[in-house]
């Protein structure tokens, strides 16, 4: 896979104006060049413009490149930059303290125009390859979070996200419920008009759920099938319960038609919702189990309702 290497960046670290123009006159057309001629400057810069690569020359007084690259290397953002020393010391020793340390490659001085133009290169190309990977790993873990139909968060997204809020209610004693959502006759809705308009009917709901639910502490997830589930954090009964029956109603307002449906003409929902009244023994768990316990009641008790599970 070859990745232009037009927009990248390297650092040159020397004291000599003379090496960082003469590097920079050999790299500039294929690079974006940026130079630093202390070691303490050098430091001060890295994390701020991120550099594809560094050119690191090792003999600069105050502070030399094997500190420097010791201390970039300590640090988390700065350890990943591939760094190529460019010096004049050039014995086994050098080299070998010089990789030890964690440098990718090594050019001696004087060097040679060419040689310097392939070794950034193919340090730059193996940077930009990383790069990409790593954008294309956190696109998938994006999407593993998802659910395919519908876009909005998927079980196992719910499940993390209901862990890390009840840890977080039992830690701080903040308030939490959860509210589950089962569609009302949604098998005679397949029968009637089709799985896939049934398909395009979840997509809906799902759509609305997610406008609903939209601060950092809500979430609303596709729990399975037609069932949904929104968490909410940080938010008191009163609240949850007003916020539960809005929701309800922003459903209905959709006026899906649902001509088989014996609630109404359209489509409504069935809600099971659960305030957290004690902290002890509370775990996703028994959240989900008792929301689960309200909203059977709520289909028990002719659905299109919330019902509030009471002890
Ligand atoms: P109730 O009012 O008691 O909730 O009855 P219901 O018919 O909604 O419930 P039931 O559990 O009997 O049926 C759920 C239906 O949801 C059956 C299943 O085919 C449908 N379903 C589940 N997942 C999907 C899906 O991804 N797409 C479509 N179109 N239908 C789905
Ligand atoms: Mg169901
Ligand atoms: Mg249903």
């Amino acid at each position: 896979m070859e990745i232009s290497s037009n927009d990248s960046k390297i650092l040159i670290v020397d004291d000599s104006i003379n090496n960082i123009e003469l590097l920079s006159d050999i790299l500039e057309d294929d690079h974006e060049i940026m130079f630093a001629t202390t070691g303490i400057k050098a430091l001060e810069i890295v994390p701020e413009l991120m550099p594809d690569l560094i050119l690191l020359d090792i003999v600069m007084p105050q502070m030399d490149g094997y500190e420097v690259i010791t201390i970039l290397k300590q640090n988390p953002e700065t350890a990943h930059i591939p760094i190529i020393f460019i010096t004049a010391k050039s014995t086994t020793e050098d080299m070998i303290k010089g990789f030890t340390l964690g440098a990718v490659d090594y050019i001696s001085k004087p060097f040679a125009f060419e040689e310097v133009k392939v070794r950034a290169k193919t340090q730059i190309q193996n940077q930009l390859l990383l790069k990409a990977l790593k954008k294309a790993n956190q696109q998938l873990e994006q999407l593993n979070r998802l659910d395919a139909l519908t876009g909005i968060a998927n079980r196992r997204h719910f499940d993390e996200f209901l862990q890390q809020k009840t840890n977080h209610a039992k830690r701080h004693s903040t308030p939490l419920s959860l509210i589950i959502i089962d569609i009302d006759f949604f098998k005679l809705y397949n029968d009637h008009y089709g799985h896939q308009q049934g398909d395009k009917c979840l997509i809906k709901i799902a759509k609305q759920l997610k406008q609903f639910a939209r601060r950092d502490d809500e979430l609303a997830a596709r729990y399975g099938g037609e069932e949904f589930a929104i968490v909410l954090a940080e938010m008191s009964a009163e609240e949850a319960f007003e916020y539960a029956q809005k929701c309800q109603q922003s459903i209905e307002a959709l006026h899906i038609e649902h001509a088989k449906s014996t609630c109404h003409s359209y489509v409504t929902i069935s809600m099971g919702l659960v305030i957290q009244t004690s902290y002890k023994n509370m775990t996703p768990e028994s959240l989900i189990k008792k929301a689960d316990e309200a909203l059977y009641k709520a289909k028990a008790g002719g659905k299109n309702q919330l019902c509030v599970y009471s002890e």
